[in-house]
């Protein structure tokens, strides 16, 4: 894990900033997904030549990072993916998809569970088939993030840790684990696209699955337009990021840091913390964003 002191952005925002660059791993596609994944895949046991499949967006991190780490293995990748077909011929997404080996289905959203179920009996004859939960929200991929929280923990004094939170096991995760660690920092879960009442659920419902009893801080003052959305102030979060040279992106990690810069402005943050950025990829949703833009 490469934990790093961001000391320009530091000075600018007056607090004592380190960020977890799981954006680089590894690099370029994935970020916390491949924790999710690896997991889940030593959990099924993959092995070369044998078939998983999965679902997600057309662009959704999971479905690459599950293509990229597949090839890696040698293991096939079938993804059941929703989203607009029109633009699929010259999509950023799906050609990375391609030129890593992966194949795909693109159905509508009450089409997926069939799909999947038909891809699934096509090769079960011939190959060992793993059916992998789209966004890997799952007690295996929380557990992942427990487990690397917890670790860092013992060394950890901060004050703060933000993150961007979607379906919340990450966040739950990185609660879990350093509680366990015996941190006292509180975790901030910026949301990227729910309400503070349902992203809370879903966050403690993943707590239970480790067994953890923890408050959940989870903000939805960032959402900014919902899921893939962005307007001036997250923009204004990015731009900044990219300007001391931490990239970051309008679906998630700009949210995040936005909630961070919102928090200090309100005192939330006081001057001086210790504040760990969580820093969970998106780099692609970045280049999609600008690609999309030109
Ligand atoms: C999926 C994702 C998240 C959110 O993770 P959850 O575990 O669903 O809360 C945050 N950042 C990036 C870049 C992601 O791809």
């Amino acid at each position: 894990m490469i934990v790093e002191q961001l000391q320009c952005l530091s000075f600018e925002l007056g607090i004592d900033l380190y960020a977890v660059r799981d954006d680089l791993l590894p690099f370029p596609l994935p970020g916390n997904k491949f924790r999710k994944v690896v997991a889940e895949a030593a959990a099924a046991g993959w092995k070369p030549s044998d078939l998983v499949i999965t679902n997600g967006g057309v662009s959704s991190n999971h479905c690459r990072t599950v293509a990229m780490y597949a090839a890696q293995m040698g293991v096939r990748a079938h993804l059941v993916l929703h989203g607009d077909p029109r633009k699929a011929d010259r999509n950023l997404s799906l050609q990375l998809l391609h030129e890593l080996g992966a194949t795909w289905s693109i159905v509508e959203v009450h089409e997926i569970a069939e799909e999947i179920e038909r891809v699934r009996l096509q090769f079960s004859h011939s190959t060992n088939v793993h059916v992998l939960s789209g966004g890997g929200h799952t007690a295996t991929g929380a557990r992942a993030f427990r487990d690397v929280a917890r670790e860092l923990g013992r060394g950890l004094d901060v004050d703060h840790v933000f993150m961007a939170s979607g379906t919340g096991a990450t966040q739950a995760g990185i609660i879990a684990g350093l509680s366990e660690a015996g941190s006292m920092a509180r975790v901030t879960g910026v949301s990227v696209a729910r309400m503070r009442e349902r992203g809370a659920t879903a966050v403690k419902e993943a707590l239970g699955w480790l067994g953890c009893e923890a408050d959940v801080v989870f903000d939805d003052r960032h959402v900014d337009g919902g899921y893939g959305r962005s307007g001036p102030s997250t923009r204004a979060a990015v731009a900044l990021g990219w300007a001391h040279g931490f990239p970051l992106d309008t679906t998630y990690t700009g949210k995040a840091f936005n909630g961070l810069l919102g928090a200090i402005d309100a005192g939330e943050v006081e001057r001086g913390s210790r504040v760990l950025f969580w820093h969970t990829g998106g780099l692609m949703n970045h280049l999609e964003f600008l690609v999309d833009r030109a």
